[in-house]
């Protein structure tokens, strides 16, 4: 299976590295979110995606989204330091299969591994012509780049992470909020008008649709 790797810590990653190969897996490996959105979207063909939360420049949680976005849909296993299991709450709202905390044994990581690879994901087509870049909280388009805030990369980054889904409106809050958050109506749609504008901006070719009552869906835009 060829397997791909994001963390910044080296010897995490050697040991990593090594075990997964040893069990007779191709790894691809990346220290940032900036290689990881490089070298670990769809091209990199991987049947599971191992990757860091703590990263120097981006948060892995906002980067799994991003990767989705472009067409990635490998499961994903998240790494966590035992200081910070706190972030485990975001993790499933940006599409975490299951995680790992540090310090783990390296037998319950390949074991995990193994049992994401063969749960699998269906594939996903790519938000086309739209791509976030989790490290600056960006998104670009044919008509240029815009930055986003934090929440609005999130809000955006959750439904175009699931192309064709009806994304329901507490999964976009629990992306782009903390846990526990009470987050009224009216501040989910003034969110979502400041998003739509800031695509409109960069012609980008897909927009949020309201489906209303339930959630927010991706679709292409309308010429
Ligand atoms: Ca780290």
């Amino acid at each position: 299976m060829r397997i791909g790797i994001c963390e910044d810590d080296l010897s995490i990653r050697k040991v990593l590295t090594r075990a997964l190969e040893q069990a007779g897996h191709t790894v691809v490996a990346a220290h940032t979110g900036s290689e990881a959105i490089a070298l670990l979207g769809p091209d990199a063909d991987l049947d599971v995606l191992v990757m860091d939360i703590g990263l120097p420049d981006a948060d892995g949680r906002d980067v799994v989204p991003a990767l989705r976005s472009a067409g990635q849909h490998a499961p994903v296993l998240f790494l966590t330091a035992l200081s910070a299991t706190h972030e485990l709450l975001g993790a499933f709202a940006a599409g975490a299969d299951d995680y790992v905390v540090k310090p783990f044994e390296i037998k319950e990581v390949l074991a995990r591994v193994q049992a994401l690879a063969l749960r699998g994901r269906p594939p996903a087509a790519p938000s086309d012509g739209l791509v976030l870049d989790p490290t600056a909280h960006s998104a670009r388009a044919p008509g240029g780049r815009v930055l986003l805030t934090p929440t609005e990369f999130r809000m955006l980054a959750s439904i175009t992470s699931r192309p064709g889904d009806v994304v329901r409106r507490r999964s976009v809050v629990a992306a782009g909020w903390p846990d526990g958050s009470q987050v009224s109506e009216n501040t989910i749609d003034s969110f979502m008008r400041r998003i739509r504008r800031k695509l409109a901006t960069i012609s980008a070719p897909v927009e949020i649709e309201t489906v209303r009552g339930v959630g927010f869906r991706m679709a292409e835009r309308e010429p």
